[in-house]
């Protein structure tokens, strides 16, 4: 595949200095990329299937030695004649990616090394709602530096920090333009962090939560490969990432996949967007909790839970003592679950919606209802085609999806890895 690269080398090999750095930029990522896709396979084999030839080949997989990112695993026979030549994998483990995830009510910060080997998983219970911007970026900044302390400790260089937010951003700045949850306006997330003591050479990119999550499931999930796919986050608020024919769906600005802000019931409760009746609060855990347990209710004073996971032992408790408003509660949740999917199903053919968050931990008893509504409302080719599955990535799917978008940086350019070995 790709010989045209080669092709471009040898043509724009007698450029300015400035077209050979950026060929020799490409070709070193097709080799890396090749390897993390195909290793372990041989240099010989690497030229055959890239249409680098040989001795290019061999230069640029010393290079990516040098950087750390490849290595050599043992002997591969390249067909039945010749040397055997050494194998390459995948390297990576002195590079670090941080994805980091500030939450309504938590703060995630999850980093793997380049093969995916994870390093560091924490998620802390925070009230970002109610901390406001100022004080939750201070808390954001602290996760983020004790990472950075933990992977000195490794030895790990770190690669790029990407933070996961709900809401609206503009990912050209780093800037989050709107988080109905959080309560934030035009938040310079990425330009804070940068003050905070993080070197100049390591790239912040902010993103939406729910696209990264989305991004986690299509590489990694129970739904992994689905090409048509939609995730839906279950926190207070409810984003939802749509992959479509293998790709994330972003929209003219980067905005598609609000689907917690469908207004499905316009005489209904008013929402942290400020509209009435939107798709969070009839299936966000807030209505859930509300429902089920109304003295915990979020923004109530005896608002003493913070972590979801604390809220969700605190309803099975409930349950477990007879409670009739939990199970009456989570059925109703799943009727509204079931009714909005019927939208999206209509809208994207997906064959899988995966159910993150909370909904993934209620699964049992969410599916069933949810599944019913969806098929009576829906246009019954799509929906009886189409299947709830739950996340098996928890509250970290976002976190996670943020490290892939590092690793994905450093797949496309390797020299963003400094040269470390001889
Ligand atoms: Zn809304």
């Amino acid at each position: 595949m790709n010989r045209s690269t080669d092709t471009t080398s040898r043509t724009r090999s007698a450029g300015t200095p400035a077209d050979q750095a950026s060929v020799r930029r490409s070709n070193l990522a097709l080799v890396l990329r090749h390897v993390s896709d195909h290793g372990p396979c041989a240099r010989s084999t690497v030229a055959v299937e890239t249409g680098l030839n040989k001795t290019t080949v061999t230069s640029l997989v010393s290079e990516l030695q040098a950087r750390g990112l490849v290595k050599e695993a043992g002997p591969q026979y390249a067909g039945s004649v010749g040397r055997p030549g050494l194998a390459l994998v995948l390297d990576g483990s002195r590079v670090g990616a941080l994805g980091v995830e500030v939450n309504v009510d938590y703060i995630a910060a999850f980093v793997t090394d380049l093969a995916g080997r994870v390093l560091i998983d924490r998620r802390i219970g925070f009230d970002a709602m109610g901390s406001g911007p100022e004080r939750s970026l201070d808390e954001l900044t602290r996760a983020v530096e004790r990472a950075m302390a933990d992977l000195d400790r490794l030895g790990v260089v770190l690669a790029g920090i990407t933070v996961a937010v709900p809401g609206l951003i503009d990912t050209t700045t780093g800037t989050v333009v709107f988080a109905p949850n959080l309560g934030w306006h035009e938040v310079a997330v990425a330009e804070r962090l940068s003050r905070a003591g993080i070197p100049r050479t390591v790239p912040i990119a902010v993103d939406n939560e729910a696209n990264l999550a989305a991004l986690a499931e299509y590489t990694s999930g129970v739904a992994a490969g689905t090409s048509d796919m939609v995730y839906l986050t279950g926190e207070v608020g409810v984003g939802g990432g749509v992959i479509s024919g293998g790709r994330l769906l972003n929209g003219a600005d980067g905005f598609a996949g609000e689907v917690g802000h469908m207004v499905v019931d316009p005489e209904g409760d008013r929402c942290g967007c400020g509209r009435i009746g939107c798709w969070e609060t009839k299936v966000g855990l807030a209505a859930l909790v509300r429902m089920a347990t109304p003295d915990h209710a979020y923004g109530t004073s005896q608002h003493v839970l913070r972590d979801p996971e604390e809220r969700l032992a605190d309803i099975e408790q409930r349950r477990a003592d007879g409670d009739p408003r939990v199970d009456a509660a989570v059925t109703e949740v799943g009727r509204w679950l079931g009714r909005g999917s019927a939208l999206l199903v209509n809208l994207f053919n997906p064959r899988v919606i995966v159910l993150g968050g909370y909904f993934a931990r209620l699964a049992d008893r969410l599916i069933p209802v949810a599944q019913a509504e969806m098929e009576r409302l829906g246009m019954a080719a799509a929906t009886q085609r189409c299947r709830f599955v739950p996340s098996d990535l928890g509250f970290g799917a976002a976190s996670r999806g943020a490290a892939g978008v590092v690793i994905e940086r450093v797949l496309t350019d390797p020299t963003t890895i400094a040269i470390t070995q001889p």
